[in-house]
């Protein structure tokens, strides 16, 4: 375990472990207790800084291992993860009227999403703690980026599916050789079946919320995001919201970089979930404990009625100065196709949500037009090819017959 760790804080009580004290949530606050990790930046401070990062090869998540709840003995047999490009829109900033657009594409991980951040750390920590197995229960995203990391590292994975998983992410379970249990029902009873499961045979628990280590791994992309800005992240950072560890992630990754001095501000977050399933920004409207919500949208991987990680995703929003809002599926889509179009990036629908959700967060001048801003496109779209035809228009079908395509383009012209 990495040396500048001094423990481990509930989110709920405010009580401090040690780490060895405890594996998941706090024992008193039980799955409602989710546990923060804490470091010792006092001491991180006085080396942690730009010339140390400079003198850093590893592009890799792995660079900033010394904020990572890991030792470096299996580092060098993992998959290249993180390190993912953060673009400077071309087109989308002149469309959407802002300042400064950044996309850091997370769709390039090696399971196509952001979970591998994720995934890297639950599968280490499985080793270092001597297990041979590990589980969880997942929409899609963690379950395969769970897989590739098992596989990749020697690890059998038993991993819980709700039977509505999209084609993509089953496809990649089954080939990563992964025992698949797709439950007839939703992800809620998934989860719960995938719990005691894990009770039952002793398994490396990777379910997100409840392991506080791996909030670690989803913080990384903060850390590139503001290190690729030198230092300089923008106004807004905006992410899609399903259990709420990637925003808990989001905002833990600035944290620490403002405890080590790099940064000056936290950047406001904007959550977005969609209208079809919104429990968390209901409960920050309402500025009420959570309530479950049905699970209706096409967005599988926010797709949550009942969030794991409340406490610690409305913290992140609120200490942020942030603000979380809902997109209608609709828009989900056609911001898919607005991404694909003018900036060249496929996103699946959850990722594409957080595009939907700047347009209207301009729409209803929470984010102004002098603002800056970044969107982290969480998931790749290949994963789901269906609601990606849903998006779009079939293709032109017509016989090899040159003097037909000639009519047709000078009917249409280039559309
Ligand atoms: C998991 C996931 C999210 C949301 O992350 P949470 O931690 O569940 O809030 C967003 N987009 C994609 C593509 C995901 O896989
Ligand atoms: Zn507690």
């Amino acid at each position: 375990m990495n040396p500048y760790i001094t423990g481990l804080k509930c989110t709920k009580c405010h009580q401090i472990y040690k780490i060895n004290e405890v594996k998941t949530t706090c024992p008193h606050c039980q799955d409602e207790g989710i546990l923060d990790v804490l470091y010792d930046y006092k001491t991180l401070k006085e080396f942690f800084n730009k010339p140390y990062l400079d003198t850093l090869q590893d592009k890799t998540m792995f660079r900033y291992k010394l904020l990572l709840p890991i030792d470096d003995t299996h580092i060098s047999e993992m998959l290249s993860i993180g390190g993912t490009p953060l673009y400077s829109s071309n087109h989308l900033h002149h469309l959407l009227k802002i300042k400064q657009l950044y996309i850091k594409d997370d769709g390039q991980n090696p399971s196509g999403s952001l979970k591998d951040r994720a995934s890297a750390i639950a599968v280490l920590r499985a080793i270092e703690e001597g297990h041979h197995t590990v589980s969880c229960s997942s929409t899609g995203n963690a379950a395969s980026s769970l897989a590739a990391q098992a596989a990749r590292i020697g690890l059998k994975s038993y991993i819980f599916v709700p039977k509505r998983a999209p084609v993509g992410k089953l496809s990649q379970l089954l080939i990563y050789g992964a025992h698949v249990i797709s439950v007839d029902g939703d992800y809620n009873e998934t989860y719960h079946l995938s719990k005691l499961a894990i009770e039952h045979f002793g398994w490396y628990n990777r379910n997100a919320a409840i392991n506080p280590y791996l909030v670690e791994g989803k913080k990384t992309v903060a850390l590139e995001i503001a290190e690729q800005l030198h230092f300089n992240p923008t106004d807004w950072v905006i992410v899609s919201v399903g259990d709420g560890c990637t925003i808990a992630g989001v905002y833990k990754g600035f944290y620490d970089l403002k405890q080590l001095g790099l940064i000056s501000k936290i950047p406001k977050l904007l959550g977005v979930q969609s209208d079809g399933c919104n429990p968390l920004v209901k409960a920050f409207e309402s500025n009420q404990s959570l309530k479950p919500v049905e699970e209706n949208s096409l967005a599988d991987s926010i797709s949550v009625g009942v969030p794991r990680n409340p406490i610690k995703a409305l913290y992140a929003i609120k200490h942020s100065e942030g603000f979380m809002i809902d997109v209608s599926d609709e828009k989900i889509l056609e911001a898919m196709t607005l991404m694909g179009k003018h900036e060249g990036i496929f996103s699946e629908p959850a990722a594409a949500a957080a595009l939907a959700g700047l347009i209207k967060a301009i729409d209803l001048k929470i984010i102004k037009h002098d603002q800056s801003v970044t969107i982290i496109n969480t998931g790749n779209g290949l994963k789901d090819p269906k609601n990606a035809q849903l998006a779009t228009k079939p293709p032109l079908l017509m016989k090899p017959d040159l003097n037909e395509l000639i009519k047709h383009i000078e009917q249409k012209g280039d559309q």
